[in-house]
């Protein structure tokens, strides 16, 4: 599915509609010393099983998400659309 590249949002800092540049959102590196994290491999020790549920049947597609980046002053918002795609394409 195809997406434009540039788009016309609302943005919280300039408080009007802007132009903004729409980018693929990848997520970061999982922080290993985070409290989260921490805790799952606390409860993942010894016997008893898995802690949190295993999917064992994986979904095919995934749901996108974007950056919007507003191109006067900069600010930055990630949205999503709540679809499963294949292959989403900015254009
Ligand atoms: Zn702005």
């Amino acid at each position: 599915m195809e997406f434009p590249k540039k788009m016309s949002r609302y943005c919280k800092k300039c408080k009007r509609h802007t132009e903004h540049n729409i980018k693929e959102y990848k997520g970061g590196r999982a922080r290993k010393m985070a409290k989260g994290t921490r805790k799952h491999e606390r409860n993942n020790l010894g016997y008893g099983g898995k802690y949190q549920a295993v999917a064992h049947k994986k979904k095919l597609n995934k749901k996108p998400t974007f950056s919007a980046i507003c191109n006067v002053c900069g600010a930055k918002k990630v949205f999503t659309i709540g679809k499963r795609l294949k292959k989403p394409q900015l254009v």
